[in-house]
């Protein structure tokens, strides 16, 4: 069965909030299904301290409007992440969300952190898959029964692509599901290539690095797995095994993915390919674009509108092939229909 994927091409004579419209315009049927009085959560990511790349407050107001049109009740959120910055607490994270205008009066309704203060609300949902028995995602996701999943595409220091899976399989866990599905990684320091300049003993979130006979020295048995040291080491210092690391990494998050999907009725996807840079949102700095704007895509099915936004992204050449590990990003599509997850098979409806 193929999955209807509509997609908006952004021109000159189209700008971003024309494409949305155009997008909003064709799913208004699907939009009707949140019916009057249905609370519906729009999760989306608001970026690092420094990252200019997240979809704006001005657009989500349109998605928004229509809700509030049809007489629902939308808020919009996102959860905390395990690494240090502003959005390891609701705190940070709020002032932060709100410094860049996810505000109520911009976005038409709130803006909320669905995992509490500290992102210690984390129920255990049972699964059985093939890596996980069981996930942990905020308490919101066994009761929430309409979602709007809003992507910024992006590229990603270890899966090469993040797209919409990757926004609801870790953007909708709880910490302790991010810490878990990180745990695959393993990284370790190559002590010929380590200039003991200290950068990853900076921003190790863990307090895992330290400095051992004159070079960096990872504790193990204190690694969350998060990665950021591997983006931080300006000299390929620090490696991981990318095949089987990463790819363990990719099916962990397409079985949260499944998980968190498996509980909520109505679903559409809608994946924003504007601005899109090498590295994902957690990354502020020295992220350059690497193609060009293309528009907006959008589904009911998670893997097609993924697998679509992909092959349109890609038609010329695989910007999102690492050199270290050319797998892993094609790894999650081929995982996600294993475990049916969606369709790789869809019909691409250009509006
Ligand atoms: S960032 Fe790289 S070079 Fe610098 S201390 Fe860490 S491993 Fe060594
Ligand atoms: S050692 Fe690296 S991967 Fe492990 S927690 Fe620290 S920054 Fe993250």
């Amino acid at each position: 069965m193929k999955s209807k994927v509509y997609f908006k091409s952004i021109s000159s004579s189209v700008d971003r909030k024309e494409c949305l419209v155009g997008i909003l315009n064709r799913l208004k049927e699907d939009l009707k299904e949140f019916e009057q009085g249905e609370i519906v959560g729009i999760k989306t990511t608001i970026g690092d301290s420094g990252d200019v790349g997240y979809v704006k407050p001005e657009l989500i107001r349109l998605i928004v409007d229509e809700l509030n049109n049809n007489k629902a009740k939308p808020f919009v959120f996102d959860t905390n992440v395990i690494y240090k910055g502003m959005r390891m607490n609701a705190v940070d994270h709020l002032n932060l969300a709100y410094s860049k205008g996810f505000l109520p009066q911009k976005l038409g309704c709130p803006f909320i952190i669905a995992d509490s203060v500290f992102g210690t609300d984390s129920k255990v949902i049972k699964l059985g898959l093939k890596n996980l028995k069981e996930i942990r995602v905020p308490s919101l996701i066994s009761v929430l029964e309409n979602l709007i999943v809003v992507t910024h595409i992006t590229g990603h220091m270890l899966t090469g692509y993040a797209a919409s899976i990757k926004n609801v399989g870790m953007g909708m866990a709880s910490r302790a599901g991010k810490q878990i599905q990180h745990s695959s990684l393993k990284p370790h320091v190559i002590k010929n290539k380590c200039t003991l300049c200290r950068c990853c003993v900076n921003i190790c979130p863990a307090g895992a690095i330290s400095e051992k006979e004159g070079k960096s020295f990872i504790n193990a048995s204190v690694c969350l797995g998060c990665g950021e040291c591997i983006s931080a080491c300006k000299f390929d210092a620090i490696h991981i095994n990318w095949q089987e690391d990463v790819n363990k990494l990719v099916e962990r998050t397409v079985e949260y993915a499944w998980g968190i999907l498996s509980c909520i009725k109505r679903r559409i996807f809608i994946n924003f390919a504007f601005d899109i840079t090498k590295e994902c949102d957690c990354m502020a700095d020295d992220n350059p674009r690497i193609i060009e704007d293309v528009g907006i895509f959008a589904s009911r099915d998670i893997l097609a509108v993924d697998k679509a936004c992909f092959d349109v992204l890609t038609r010329k050449e695989d910007v999102f092939a690492k050199h270290q590990n050319t797998k892993a990003h094609l790894h999650q599509f081929t995982y996600a229909k294993e475990i049916c997850l969606g369709h790789l098979d869809y019909e691409l409806v250009e509006l």
